[in-house]
């Protein structure tokens, strides 16, 4: 029978603290958050480790240390409204709910999101709006946020994040082809002003849509 609080704990210190994620905030989170409940059953017992998984439909539960990395990229202080694009099963967005005042997801596969939704709803998570549809348009009606967290890989970045992105606030996305990708930080300093960072190579499922990839095929 596996301790999921001590591989939590050994994750914690040897994926995300050990590659030099410190905002203990983002620590505390990937602390709390039962990660193995995001999973199916017949592989909780890889739940924790340094990889991504399957979640079904040719997805993927995102890599721990992404997770901590793309969290602590937004500089979170708590009061925030997040905007986050590919919901996945729901890991990323509970991190995200315990660091902000709200998380607003949309994820295109609706029975991902139902799924999601249940475990979210089996932790008491709250503050976590989901919808089903095109991520790649944002999601105008709840627009501007301080943040946006983009869990697929963009041949572009989508206008209609920087148009619904806040004055301060922070992008964080993966951008490339297919297979591989860069990820990319973008702060708006003004209305017209953007400024673009680079933070690493990483490797995420397309972004599908108006504003990405067309299909999921090549
Ligand atoms: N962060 C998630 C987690 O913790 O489980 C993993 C996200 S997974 C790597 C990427 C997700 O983005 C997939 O569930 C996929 O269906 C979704 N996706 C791809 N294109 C999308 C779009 N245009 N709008 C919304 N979701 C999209």
């Amino acid at each position: 029978m596996i301790d999921f609080a001590i591989a939590r704990r050994r994750m914690v210190e040897q994926q995300i603290i050990a590659r030099g994620v410190d905002d203990q905030r983002v620590i505390d989170a990937m602390m709390q958050v039962p990660r193995h409940l995001f999973v199916e059953s017949g592989l909780q017992s890889h739940a924790y480790s340094d990889a991504s998984l399957p979640i079904g439909e040719k997805q993927t539960i995102s890599q721990p240390y992404m997770v901590a990395a793309m969290s602590a990229a937004l500089d979170l202080q708590g009061h925030e409204r997040i905007l986050e694009i590919g919901t996945g099963s729901g890991y990323q967005s509970a991190v995200l709910s315990l660091l902000v005042k709200r998380v607003y997801s949309i994820e295109r596969i609706s029975v991902l999101a139902g799924r999601a939704r249940k475990v979210l709803d089996q932790l008491c998570m709250s503050n976590i709006n989901i919808k089903v549809g095109d991520g790649t348009i944002g999601w105008r009606d709840q627009a501007p946020f301080d943040g946006i967290l983009v869990a697929a890989g963009a041949p572009d970045i989508p206008t209609k994040y920087l148009q619904q992105l806040d004055v301060g606030g922070k992008l964080v996305l993966p951008v490339g082809d297919r297979s591989q990708q860069i990820l990319m930080r973008v702060t708006r300093l003004g209305d017209d002003k953007f400024k673009r960072e680079q933070l690493m190579d990483c490797r995420f499922v397309p972004l599908i849509g108006e504003q990405g990839w067309l299909t999921d095929e090549d």
